[in-house]
């Protein structure tokens, strides 16, 4: 081992040991104005890396930069509208579609044949006409929720499209996010995706995607966080009596404990490496059940900063190149360990505090 003293000057400024807010800034509004090739084959999700983009910005403290009427102008464009209410009864979801790609003209008749709304590019669309100030009034809610409903299954669960896909926790989440942020809970059967969300607790206390499956980070939080946001579970329930609580608390936050491993980095399922993006998953677990005082904060931090880059932003394992989706989640991961600088974190919906604060 070199003793710092004996260091190339190069490598502090590569293996930084503080958060680069300034570098990560650069690195979101570099993103903003155009994303690199390496995102083409993302091109469907648009929005979603548009959400990373600008609720980065705003986790930074840095929305300033952005044309917040542009981005609204632009987020809207990608609403479907039912040309009238016998359309808007066809069985189909009036949200938002991700990208052009997936967006198609109505016929002559008004009509729209391929309809690519789906649930996570609303959730996305949603989060960034909130995060930028859109007055919400002006969103026709109904036809979001009322189609909405199409998507729910007899057992609780989400299809994301109306053409039919995988149903899992993840969409259930989205939906919950969507009544939550349109503050109308009509849009789904809140009851029958609980009973959903519950048979996806695992032996071991964590959350699979579907139910009998294998304990997840991502799944867990999903589970979670839309128990939270249906009112179904308390903030800080270890706090509180948990006895009562509709999900094993004490297991699940021994699950979400052991997922932190020994280089203090979080896994997403035992026996995986440490990943940037399951301090925010695992991180937000514990913050809604009370049990983020129980992390090794220092060697967390340590982990993260291994993973930052010196461009800016963060990659999934340290050393490799940055990308997105784990920049956006080492900032969420940042804000949860309350690093200066940055806003404070609302983990249920994934965006900040201040963003969901009315105006
Ligand atoms: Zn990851």
């Amino acid at each position: 081992m070199e003793s710092s003293s004996e260091k190339d000057p190069m490598e502090s400024v590569l293996s930084s040991s503080s958060f680069e807010k300034d570098r990560h800034v650069k690195f979101l509004q570099m993103m903003y104005q155009v994303l690199p090739y390496n995102y083409q084959t993302h091109e469907i999700n648009r929005l979603t890396l548009a959400y990373f983009v600008i609720s980065g910005l705003d986790l930074l403290a840095s929305l300033h930069s952005i044309d917040k009427d542009a981005v609204a102008e632009w987020v809207l464009s990608f609403q479907a509208h039912p040309s009238d209410e016998a359309q808007l009864n066809n069985g189909q979801f009036y949200g938002f579609s991700g990208s052009r790609t997936s967006q198609f003209p109505p016929d002559d008749n008004g009509v729209l044949v391929h309809n690519g709304s789906h649930l996570a590019s609303t959730y996305c669309a949603l989060a960034i006409l909130k995060i930028i100030g859109y007055n919400f009034s002006k969103i026709d809610s109904v036809t979001i929720l009322t189609s909405m409903k199409n998507l729910q299954q007899p057992d609780g669960s989400f299809m994301p499209i109306h053409t039919g896909a995988e149903r899992d926790l993840r969409f259930i989440y989205c939906a919950a996010a969507i009544c939550s942020l349109l503050k109308n809970w009509s849009g789904m059967d809140k009851e029958k995706a609980k009973e959903y969300i519950l048979s996806c607790q695992s032996y071991d206390g964590g959350f699979g995607l579907i139910p009998g499956s294998e304990s997840h980070g991502g799944a867990t939080y999903c589970a979670v966080a839309s128990l939270q946001l249906m009112g179904f579970i308390e903030d800080d329930i270890i706090s509180k009596n948990w006895s009562s609580c509709i999900i094993n608390v004490p297991l699940l936050l021994d699950w979400s404990l052991q997922r932190q491993a020994s280089d203090g980095g979080f896994q997403g399922r035992a026996n995986k490496d440490s990943d940037t993006c399951y301090a925010f998953w695992i991180g937000a677990v514990l913050r809604i059940l009370g049990g983020h005082k129980f992390i090794e904060q220092k060697s967390l931090r340590g982990f993260l900063l291994t993973c930052q880059s010196e461009y800016g932003g963060f990659s999934k394992f340290p050393g490799m190149l940055p990308d997105l989706y784990h920049s956006y989640y080492g900032f969420t991961a940042f804000s949860l360990l309350e690093e200066s600088g940055l806003n404070p974190l609302c983990v249920e919906l994934g965006i900040s505090d201040i963003a969901t604060s009315e105006i």
